[in-house]
């Protein structure tokens, strides 16, 4: 079952898994962008009070399902991007991807909303649509991290590939002490390096939660 992960890598490019998470961050943050703009107009032109309560609340409820809707359709995609295309990946994984999207929507939901909320509502009634957006905006990093269980699903997934691993440190970023502990170092299989990091991997446990952006490859 073991694949090589370089197979479509070009010299100077970022590896294929990569992209396939670089590309859900993008996304995600793409629809909070956009409804950043729509809201901040909305609510730039609506000054009644119960009108505007009524106009967020919506608002947070769409926003929080676009974000969900997303991650239920790219979450799974991750196995593909780990080069398990087309193969049977097992009960232990496909239920660990399942639990994973339930998870990302619950966090979506009782995480992020009720901190979206109290954003919109602590909004002055008199701010014009660009100091609305200028407030929403701060937000959009925050939900583009939500990628951080692609990453987590993506290693998990190239671990149980099978072989030897490496976990590779992305040497863009500044590391967490998990990362730096268990990271740059190559192991027998996944189950060994779970054995010495106590059930930790790139993304699934550690200090960051993926936002190191340790990769996980093929030996
Ligand atoms: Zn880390």
């Amino acid at each position: 079952m073991k694949t090589s992960l370089r197979r479509n890598h070009v010299p100077g490019r970022k590896p294929e898994p990569i992209l396939w998470v670089n590309q859900y961050q993008t996304d995600l943050e793409a629809i909070y962008d956009r409804w950043a703009h729509h809201v901040s107009n909305v609510l730039g032109s609506e000054k009644a009070i119960q009108g505007r309560q009524i106009l967020q609340d919506i608002a947070v409820l769409l926003l929080i399902d676009d974000l969900s809707t997303l991650g239920k359709r790219r979450l799974p995609q991750s196995i593909r991007a780990a080069g398990l295309r087309g193969v049977d990946v097992g009960d232990s994984l496909r239920t660990f991807l399942a639990n994973q999207v339930l998870q990302n929507s619950i966090t979506l939901e009782k995480s992020l909303l009720p901190d979206v909320r109290l954003r919109l509502r602590g909004l002055s009634q008199d701010s014009n649509p660009e100091a609305v957006y200028d407030s929403l905006v701060g937000m959009k990093s925050r939900v583009g991290q939500y990628a951080g269980t692609y990453w987590k699903i993506l290693n998990r997934a190239i671990g149980e590939r099978g072989g030897p691993v490496v976990w590779t440190l992305d040497s863009s970023s500044t590391h967490c002490r998990t990362c730096l502990e268990y990271g740059g170092r190559a192991y027998v299989s996944f189950e060994a390096m779970l054995a010495t990091t106590n059930g930790v991997w790139p993304a699934g446990g550690t200090d960051c939660g993926g936002v190191c952006r340790c990769l996980l490859t093929s030996k």
